[in-house]
């Protein structure tokens, strides 16, 4: 695309330029693509550490090690979609409501040239509009998510929408479908047992970190291809990751996966219908030397992407 010699544009680090997604090239022209990949640089929505809005910017420098080749699924996902760095949203920081409109704009308008997008955040706040973008076109959708956090409260500080509300919000609204939702990853404390009245009422799965640790990822694999065959949405909070490995997260929850099992997991979306997905929640002022959240986030959106390339 646009003259990008794979192999050699990868074997140069680009040390002395901006860096964009896995050193792709930035282009803004949703006819052009296959795949964008998008930063949604806002984390108004958090309730407690803030800083995801610099996630789309360590997670592009980060992303600067990513090679062409995916070995584990034996697949070039630059060689078979155009994909590119689409920039970033012009989130406004200060109004949670005009940033939702401005993502859904954006969201909208891939969607409507029929490119996948592949979004990266900021915080949970930002998957909302994504999916009403996404829902317009493909109805409601089956869900993967990601997290220790079941992100279905109903409101805090008096407002419908942050980052602990989005799904709730998302089921209400008919942009996905409850019966087919499969949270994975959740853990720590909770306010009570009614925390999940909600999934009960509407048929959300959940497997539990305890499920995955002792039956496996095998297992939880398994378990998702009951969505397979109709449109689906990929959520990954990075708080599903132990924040041994994963430390720069607004809400971190002790006891999760390793970086190795979030890798095979996101590998097993395979098997679905992705018309998108995000990694949200990494908050790279909380980092540890070598921006290792940074690292893993920016290595699931290559394995996210090549998932796509596989079902191409
Ligand atoms: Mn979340
Ligand atoms: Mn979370």
């Amino acid at each position: 695309m646009d003259g990008l010699e794979p192999r050699d544009a990868f074997r140069s680090p680009r040390f002395g330029q901006p860096p964009t997604f896995m050193r792709l090239p930035h282009v803004r022209d949703a006819g052009a693509l296959d795949v964008a990949l998008l930063g949604i640089p806002y984390d108004g929505g958090t309730s407690y550490r803030t800083g995801a809005r610099y996630g789309p910017r360590h997670i592009r420098d980060q992303s600067s090690l990513i090679r062409p080749w995916n070995p584990a699924l034996k697949v070039a996902p630059f060689e078979r979609l155009r994909v590119a760095d689409y920039g970033d949203v012009d989130v406004a920081p200060i109004s949670i409501e005009a940033t939702f409109a401005a993502i859904e704009r954006d969201v909208g308008a891939l969607v409507q040239a029929g490119v996948t997008p592949l979004s990266v955040g900021g915080d949970h706040s930002v998957t909302l509009p994504i999916l009403r973008a996404l829902a317009r076109r493909h109805g409601p959708l089956a869900l993967v998510h990601f997290d220790a956090h079941p992100d279905t409260w109903d409101e805090y500080f008096g407002s419908k929408h942050f980052h602990g509300t989005t799904f709730r919000r998302a089921v209400e609204e008919g942009l996905v479908d409850g019966r087919r939702i499969i949270q994975i990853g959740i853990r720590g404390p909770l306010y009570g047992p009614d925390d999940f009245d909600f999934h009960a009422a509407h048929g959300l799965e959940v497997l539990r970190i305890e499920d995955v640790k002792e039956r496996g990822t095998a297992w939880a694999a398994e378990r998702l291809e009951r969505l397979a065959g109709r449109p689906a949405y990929c959520s990954f909070d990075i708080d599903a990751v132990d924040p041994a490995y994963a430390p720069a997260t607004g809400t971190p929850e002790v006891g999760g996966l390793s970086s190795y099992e979030a890798l095979v997991l996101v590998r097993a979306l395979r098997s679905l219908d992705l018309m998108g997905a995000d990694v949200v929640e990494v908050s790279p002022p909380y980092d540890g030397p070598g921006q290792i959240t940074s690292l893993l986030a920016a290595n699931l959106l290559f394995e996210m992407l090549s998932t796509l390339a596989l079902r191409r």
